[in-house]
Formats: C-alpha cells, sequence, structure tokens
C-alpha cells in the first residue's frame, strides 16, 4: 500500500507478535466513571458510521467477531474497550471501538449522546496516546470528520487518519486522496503526519497499523 513511511522489519514482527495473541473485550463503557483505570497506553479508534471501524478491529486482531459491526444493536453508544493477553501486550495497553459518528438521520438525543460521552473521553483520558481517525477512501475528509479533528487540535489529542476499504478505489484514487489528505492535514496541530490506508478485505496496510500501535503501546 502506497506510504512514505518505511517500516522497519523489526516494527513489523513487533507489530505481528502483538496481536498475535488473542484479544479480548474489557468491558462497553457507557459513563466515564465506568472507564478502566488509566494505567496503561490507550490508542483510540473512531469514525463515521459504516467507515469499517468494526472490520478493521476485527481484521487488526485477526478475531471475525471482536468488534460488532454496526448493524449490530447493542454495544452502539458504549465505548467498547478491548486488551491483548499474549505476553507483550497483556497489561500494557487498552484498545478503545468509539461509537461511529455521522448518522444521517440520528436522533438529537443520540448524538448528544455520542457527543458527550466521547468528547469527554477524548479530551480528558492522559493515557490516550493516539486516536485513530478511520475515513473511507472513497469519501475523504467530511464535515463531521473536520469537526471530530479540530476538537483534538484544541484538546492537543495526538491523532492519526487511516483510510478503509482502499480496495473499493484504483491505486490511482488512492494515492489521490492519500495526498489530498496529507496536505489537509498540514494546519492541525495534532494530526501526525503520515496516513495509512488500509484493507480489511485484502488485508493492506494491516500490518503496518499493527507495527504503529506495538510501536506507541511498547515503544
Ligand atoms: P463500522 O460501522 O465502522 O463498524 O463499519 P463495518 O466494519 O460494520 O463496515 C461497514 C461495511 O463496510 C460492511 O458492509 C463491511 O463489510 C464493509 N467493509 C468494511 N471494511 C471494508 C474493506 O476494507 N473493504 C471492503 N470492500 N468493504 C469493507
Amino acid at each position: 500500500m502506497a506510504s512514505d513511511v518505511t517500516f522497519s522489519e523489526e516494527d513489523l514482527a513487533l507489530g505481528e507478535r502483538l496481536f498475535e495473541a488473542p484479544w479480548v473485550f474489557v468491558k462497553g463503557v457507557v459513563g466515564l466513571e465506568h472507564l478502566p483505570p488509566a494505567d496503561r497506553a490507550e490508542v483510540a479508534f473512531a469514525g463515521r458510521s459504516n467507515v469499517g471501524k468494526s472490520s478493521l478491529i476485527n481484521a487488526l486482531t485477526r478475531q471475525g467477531g471482536l468488534a460488532r459491526t454496526s448493524n449490530t444493536p447493542g454495544r452502539t453508544q458504549e465505548l467498547n474497550v478491548f486488551e491483548p493477553t499474549g505476553p507483550l501486550g497483556a497489561g500494557r495497553l487498552y484498545l478503545f471501538d468509539l461509537p461511529g459518528y455521522g448518522f444521517a438521520e440520528a436522533p438529537k438525543a443520540k448524538v448528544d449522546a455520542w457527543t458527550m460521552l466521547v468528547k469527554d473521553y477524548l479530551r480528558g483520558r492522559s493515557s490516550l496516546k493516539r486516536v485513530f481517525l478511520l475515513i473511507d477512501s472513497r469519501h475523504g475528509l467530511k464535515a463531521n470528520d473536520l469537526e471530530i479533528m479540530a476538537m483534538l487540535d484544541a484538546a492537543a489529542v495526538a491523532y492519526q487518519i487511516v483510510l478503509t476499504k482502499a480496495d473499493k478505489i484504483s491505486e490511482r484514487a488512492l494515492a489521490k486522496v492519500e495526498a489530498a489528505t496529507t496536505v489537509a492535514l498540514v494546519p492541525h496541530a495534532a494530526a501526525f503526519p503520515v496516513v495509512l490506508a488500509t484493507s480489511s478485505e485484502t488485508g493492506a496496510g494491516i500490518a503496518e497499523l499493527r507495527a504503529t500501535v506495538a510501536a506507541i503501546a511498547l515503544g
């Protein structure tokens, strides 16, 4: 997958090791008082509903049913927490799956619930090392993505754009959206300057994303 960053063999191997042992669901958090203690590194996955977030988490962990797809009732307004069980990662990392945003016809109460819970979490969590903001390769950055980015910039929460469903467009179109997204990130203070392109379908970019998470958790 096209990317300007090169990952060393060691980085990639560490990523594979972090994700080769099973990952488990820790809990669904409905209010900030239920968060696990902030005693280890955390990464969070955020994105518009249907961006491919559940599929990406399942691809990363090689566990088909770990993160439930948005079409499954329940869990949707919760922060779902996962952790690795292997010797490398146990006790060192939480992965947060944040509820998707941008429902076309979401009731206001649902949007408000998302806003309160997720924004409070994102702004106030000292152990949160990076937010992976998922963007559909076919669509690029949308207004509600830019809103989240502005909030993360203001709160100085580091985030990185991950393009999803890269298999759905041509290599040329993908290179174009990668370049446009990279340029769009320049004025965003908290944005990591490297865009990762992934496909849960083909596995493209998954090893690089594993390596990125491993570097954050174990580095
Ligand atoms: P979520 O709402 O962000 O959790 O999105 P899901 O993971 O449920 O995915 C939404 C839809 O996109 C589903 O129909 C998936 O099968 C599809 N999808 C997700 N990732 C990919 C991908 O990498 N490639 C393709 N072709 N389809 C994908």
